[in-house]
């Protein structure tokens, strides 16, 4: 057994690297722990529909390059994610926006709601906001942060938000206009088939090797690869010689029901910190599905220990200088590439890994 690449996590980055180097000529073995393909973008049909398995994934970019590649693997529709909050017995449309203003508090016009914004925080004098408590009150005012930031927030990354990287919230527009069109991308959908069906054909013609952990392989493969390809945790790789990196994970609690539309939206996230989940998915919404029945899953959130899945880096001062430190280990290693969210602890997007991906092709061909 010897090849050009060990791939190990048959994820977005893993599929996306073992297309780009059997297209160069390379041979790649992939090998993932898990008993399916797709890591964490994974989704599975149940009762005719499309479940997202780990949590859901909306597929939007701005990169024309990135948007070209995906739509050889996968013909998408054309959902338009429009997440609802529910705060007590209040409902919001996200992202914050005319919609989200106007119901807050009963005005109009964008010159009103900057206003009231504006006088919500005259007196923090926020220049540079330092943690994501800052940010978003300096972004939205008292009331927005307070009903739909605060409590989601805590309950997503059990820290407080004073205590979490602004740019978390940054990934979020703010508008003054009328649009509950929660991503600014120019291109957005979910494939058709499902993202299973899209890492499947990526992988065609690729050698893949399930319910295969790293070390076992490794252990009786020593020489089974070049080079390694490692989309796992960075910091198990290293056998946490410098300590544990934070991720967050999260437990999904499933209801089939016998209803063809439980909530109306796909996604509807419950921001009051007393409800002990995030939001709830209703996956068939992502497909404009029309089955008689509906599948949903509550999303709980908790901080990762040894036997969960790591879904978030905890991208905080502490971790992040942690993980600088294993990243300077990985670069003076010139037969490991490491990839995706776990390999680079990064709030990775979907089109961001691919992007990262052929970027490392490039780069190694
Ligand atoms: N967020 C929030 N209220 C919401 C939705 C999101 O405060 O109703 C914040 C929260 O801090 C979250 C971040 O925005 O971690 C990013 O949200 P996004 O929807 O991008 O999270 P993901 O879909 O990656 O879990």
């Amino acid at each position: 057994m010897r090849y050009d690449y060990l791939i190990v996590g048959a994820g977005l980055y893993g599929a996306v690297f073992a297309h780009e180097a059997k297209e160069h000529g390379k041979t790649c073995l992939v090998i993932d722990k898990r008993d399916h393909i797709a890591g964490n973008i994974y989704t599975k049909e149940e009762e005719g529909i499309e479940v997202h398995r780990y949590g859901a994934h909306i597929f939007h970019t701005s990169d024309e390059e990135v948007w070209a590649y995906v739509n050889r693997f996968a013909s998408f529709n054309h959902y338009v994610n429009s997440p609802v909050a529910v705060y007590k017995d209040e409902t919001y449309n996200l992202p914050f926006n005319m919609n989200t203003f106007s119901r807050m508090w009963g005005i109009r016009t964008p010159a009103e709601a900057k206003k009231i914004i504006a006088d919500q925080i005259a007196d923090l004098n926020i220049t540079e906001p330092k943690n994501l408590e800052e940010q978003a009150l300096s972004l939205v005012g008292r009331d927005v942060y307070e009903k739909l930031i605060k409590g989601y927030t805590e309950k997503q990354w059990g820290r407080k938000c004073t205590e979490l990287p602004a740019f978390i919230i940054r990934r979020l527009p703010l508008r003054f206009i009328y649009d509950n069109n929660y991503f600014s991308d120019p291109h957005q959908g979910i494939p058709k088939e499902g993202y299973t069906a899209l890492v499947s054909r990526l992988l065609e013609g690729t050698e893949v090797m399930l319910n295969t952990a790293y070390r076992d392989f490794i252990a009786a493969h020593p020489d089974a690869a070049e080079k390694t390809v490692y989309t796992g945790m960075i910091d198990e790789y290293y056998d946490f010689c410098f300590g544990h990196l934070a991720y967050r994970s999260v437990r999904f609690e499933d209801e089939h029901l016998e209803t063809d539309n439980y909530q109306g939206n796909a996604v509807v996230n419950y921001t009051e910190a007393e409800v002990p989940f995030t939001r709830i998915i209703e996956h068939k919404h992502f497909v404009f599905g029309t089955q008689p029945t509906t599948i949903i899953s509550r999303e709980y959130p908790s901080e990762w220990k040894e036997g969960a899945e790591p879904y978030y880096p905890v991208n905080d001062e502490k971790n992040s200088a942690l993980y600088e430190k294993y990243r300077a280990l990985a670069e003076k290693d010139d037969k490991v590439i490491f990839g995706g969210r776990l390999g680079t602890y990064k709030y990775y997007d979907m089109d961001k890994v691919i992007a990262a991906a052929l970027q490392d092709v490039k780069k190694e061909f």
